[in-house]
């Protein structure tokens, strides 16, 4: 049987990611990302309302022409987690393809919020919600696997086409947790028995986000504990504290509000992508205390904050939106002075989050960061882990995997170059077996 692999999407770039494998005449594709950064940096752009080329021509979503030159049956879209990098573009290039969007419970229903968003095209794929560890027939002869990997979002898994040929383990985005907070470890006794089982692996794409970083990414439980450390330390405090982390990172937000709770203070959900994701989590069955409140639409949120300064800033802990510096984010808006939350000299704010190395949010966060100090407030940076496996992450994957093939993927050149060391350490060379490549490119395997 022919594989071959079309490499889309995110291969010279952390973002609109797409990758597709042909197995014979079948044909799944692997992610449909959006690059936010080629959005952000024009000014009040709606993407709701823009037509797909407008945006392939931007660089925001992938160009998926490349896709007419592989013959076969587009037979499922499979987003890997529901981060925007992954599935921000199946609004644009969904309705395309005559398949229907398979993913995990909590991917589903953020697809699901994607499309009601969506105002320029009619996205009407059938949903179909797969687990991890249960799979589904693509064809007459290949098998498309759900496997449980652990990444800065919860229900995050690695899709695996069994084809005659080995397997396709499609490896974006993880990290290797065994202690993940939220959710399952990562199914490192799975990986090791597809490496082992029939003809193998036959090739893997891996997520290279952090392939130049030495040694091993910690586990959620880690920024669990730095955090509880930050927390803990400021149960004496009777002024204010807020904290920012990603809206769709629902175990680091689970852990805020324990530890809000622990120092004595009611925590409330502030911002509309908060209000969102807590609210889905909530609804797949990842409760949220009844007791927290989450506001995401501007009244609700400017009413919560009247209360929080009515009742006294000591006794609340708002989570809010704006770990990036994003200029429409609450955390932004509270540092101009635009909300009713009144920032005062000691004030703390912790960000439970890196800044994403990228000059636009760079600069952002620096101007946030400005703002908030100007109004007296100290600031707890970096309270975070990593959702991306680093350099002893990868050895441990090609370890258990034994590919065949090897395909970076998820970053440009410079970020590539880390994991070329690390496979050519493991045998693999250039060309040969490792194939680093570009968007738009197809791969001949078999
Ligand atoms: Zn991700």
């Amino acid at each position: 049987m022919e594989i071959e692999i079309a490499t889309i999407g995110g291969y010279e770039e952390v973002g609109r990611q797409m990758t597709a494998v042909r197995a014979g005449e079948d044909i799944v594709i692997f992610d449909m990302g959006l690059n936010l950064s080629q959005v952000l940096i024009h000014d009040n752009i709606r993407t709701e309302q823009m037509h797909s080329l407008d945006l392939i021509d931007m660089g925001a979503i992938p160009d998926d022409r490349v896709m007419s030159e592989l013959e076969g049956d587009v037979k499922a879209i499979v987003p890997t987690h529901g981060h925007l990098d992954h599935i921000g573009a199946i609004t644009k290039l969904g309705h395309r393809y005559d398949a229907p969007i398979v993913a995990s419970p909590f991917t589903i229903e953020l697809v699901k919020e994607e499309i009601q968003d969506e105002s320029k095209f009619q996205v009407d794929n059938d949903l179909v919600k797969m687990e991890a560890g249960e799979t589904m027939s693509i064809g007459e002869r290949n098998e498309l696997e759900f496997v449980n990997v652990t990444h800065s979002i919860i229900d995050a898994i690695n899709p695996v086409l069994h084809t005659p040929e080995g397997a396709v383990v499609y490896g974006l985005d993880k990290r290797m947790d065994h202690t993940p907070v939220v959710g399952d470890p990562i199914d490192m006794k799975r990986f090791r028995e597809i490496g082992r089982e029939g003809d193998g692996v036959l090739c893997y794409i891996e997520d290279c986000t952090n392939a130049n970083k030495k040694g091993r990414t910690p586990s959620e439980a880690v920024a669990r504990s730095q955090l509880r450390d930050v927390m803990r330390s400021l149960e004496d405090f009777d002024g204010g504290i807020v904290a920012t982390t990603f809206s769709s990172h629902i175990a680091r937000v689970k852990s805020i509000i324990e530890f809000a709770k622990e120092i004595g203070r009611e925590p409330v959900l502030l911002g509309r992508s908060m209000e969102q994701y807590s609210g889905t989590a909530d609804k797949i069955g990842v409760p949220f205390p009844d007791d927290v409140g989450m506001f995401g639409h501007r009244k609700s949120v400017d009413r919560a904050f009247k209360r929080v300064m009515n009742e006294g800033k000591e006794n609340f802990l708002p989570v809010v939106t704006g770990h990036q510096g994003e200029p429409r984010a609450m955390l932004t808006r509270m540092g101009r002075g635009e909300t009713p939350y009144q920032i005062d000299n000691g004030d703390k704010v912790i960000f439970s989050a890196r800044v994403i190395p990228e000059p636009t949010n760079e600069g952002q966060r620096y101007q946030s960061e400005r703002l908030l100090k100007m109004q007296g407030a100290r600031i707890y940076d970096d309270v975070h882990v990593s959702g991306h496996l680093r350099q002893e992450g990868h050895y441990e994957m090609l370890d258990a995997l034994q590919p065949q093939h090897v395909i970076p993927a998820h970053q440009d050149m410079g970020g590539f170059s880390g994991y070329v060391d690390l496979a050519g350490n493991e045998g693999y060379k250039l060309g040969r077996d490792l194939h680093v490549t570009e968007n738009g490119n197809t791969i001949q395997l078999v």
